[in-house]
């Protein structure tokens, strides 16, 4: 429905018709809280505190060192990848459960999979990806480029698909970027790669659970991805690997754990490797955090993935409405058009961070990404569109009062 005055009352009607209205109730979200970083850490699924008391008081504390058995514990980093599996894939005969598995942080996967390609490819030269790619993704790769002798090559997203050729070992990109929210069109880089045969990983952190995905349809054989952000699995909770079947088995990891052993209790002094991704396992998995993601997830498997992304246009285009009705000196950095971006809107002010500090002080938290841009986490599982009225004049009050030159607004703090 096309919106021309964008008030109180249209957010509130559109609250009324929202179909995903009742999956809010399934978050415990403070009252006095407009939270727009979900895309950052997901808030507390109600269902987690008692997913781990009972996993803490009967699991840990009755059954003790059973649990690896009795309560599949074991298991887990395979089954919570096989519900991951879902949101990567739709149709699960294109996927199947066991192309992903959990484990690790986003950067230790990236690791583990950038080491296991480009060792596949001794004579190339370069590994490839964007300039301003999140951080960890750059150090990550850098590292890797450094131990293999290798250059890593930084180039702006429109010259990636002229730099690649057969020097390149690896290409790393980052599906949705995480300060313009601009996407990738994956199936489109995935091909012009394979003209020249160079694997393609994609980091995923700002996809899953917020964009719909395909992977098979899009030729992606190899990405990565995050448990905190859209997920909602709890700070810190552990990322993901995906590796399409027919490659699981010519990757050799560099990272060779016990667990990631063909045979991890015959105690073995040589290693084999696990068949399949079990392989990409490394030490024993963060039972506490695993089932915190995997309560996370249950929520976002509930919901149909069109309806989540329908919501999060119509958030989209309510919040950009309003900004250019509102606060009309603020640049949208997002791209407008849905195929080109992720769930979230970035704008951008020359005091962004002193502005991000202001809202906080509003309760409406979202968050600053140096050195001039304010990111607000779309999250349609629980955002209104009342949340996004009141940010929106919230930002223009700030802006229109000055409440933003106010000294303490400016200090520094160590998490931005
Ligand atoms: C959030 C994020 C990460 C996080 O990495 P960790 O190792 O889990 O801290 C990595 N890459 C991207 C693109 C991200 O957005």
């Amino acid at each position: 429905m096309a919106i021309e005055k964008f008030s109180l009352q249209t957010a509130r009607d559109l609250d009324q018709i929202d179909p995903l209205a009742a999956v809010r109730e399934r978050f415990q979200l403070p009252d006095d809280v407009v939270y727009l970083d979900g895309n950052s850490l997901g808030p507390l699924p109600r269902s987690t505190p008692i997913v781990l008391d009972n996993v803490i008081q009967r699991e840990w504390g009755q059954d003790l060192i059973r649990s690896w058995n009795d309560n599949d514990w074991i298991g887990s980093p395979q089954r919570i990848g096989g519900k991951i599996a879902r949101l990567l894939v739709p149709d699960p005969t294109k996927a199947p459960a066991e192309d992903v598995i959990v484990s690790d942080s986003v950067s230790v996967n990236l690791f583990k999979l950038l080491t296991a390609l480009v060792r596949r490819f001794p004579d190339r030269k370069t590994i490839l990806s964007e300039s301003h790619n999140f951080p960890t993704d750059v150090h990550v790769a850098q590292g890797v480029a450094d131990a293999f002798g290798l250059s890593l090559q930084l180039v702006s997203r429109d010259e990636i698909v002229d730099h690649l050729d057969r020097e390149v070992a690896v290409l790393l990109l980052t599906h949705v970027h995480y300060r313009t929210g601009q996407r990738y069109d994956m199936a489109a880089v995935n091909a012009a790669a394979a003209t020249v045969d160079v694997p393609v990983l994609w980091d995923l952190s700002h996809s899953i659970g917020a964009v719909p995905l395909d992977l098979s349809a899009a030729g992606t054989q190899f990405a990565v991805g995050c448990g905190y952000k859209f997920l909602n699995g709890g700070p810190g909770a552990p990322g993901f690997v995906y590796v399409e079947s027919s490659q699981q088995d010519c990757l050799r990891p560099l990272l060779q754990g016990w667990l990631g052993h063909n045979s991890p209790f015959g105690f073995e002094d040589e290693y084999q490797p696990a068949a399949g991704l079990r392989r990409f396992l490394v030490g024993t998995p963060p039972i506490l955090s695993l089932l915190a993601l995997e309560s996370g997830l249950d929520v976002t498997n509930d919901v149909d993935r069109e309806e989540l992304w329908e919501k999060s246009c119509r958030l989209f285009d309510f919040f950009c409405g309003a900004v250019r009705q509102e606060c009309s000196e603020m640049m949208i950095l997002t791209p407008e058009v849905p195929a080109d971006r992720g769930s979230q809107v970035s704008l951008m002010h020359p005091h962004a961070w002193p502005i991000n500090n202001a809202l906080i002080e509003r309760g409406i938290i979202g968050d600053f990404r140096s050195p001039n841009v304010l990111r607000f986490g779309l999250t349609p599982l629980y955002t209104r569109y009342e949340e996004i009225w009141q940010a929106v004049t919230g930002l223009s009050e700030i802006l229109k009062t000055e409440e933003w030159k106010r000294p303490d607004f400016s200090r520094d703090t160590l998490v931005t």
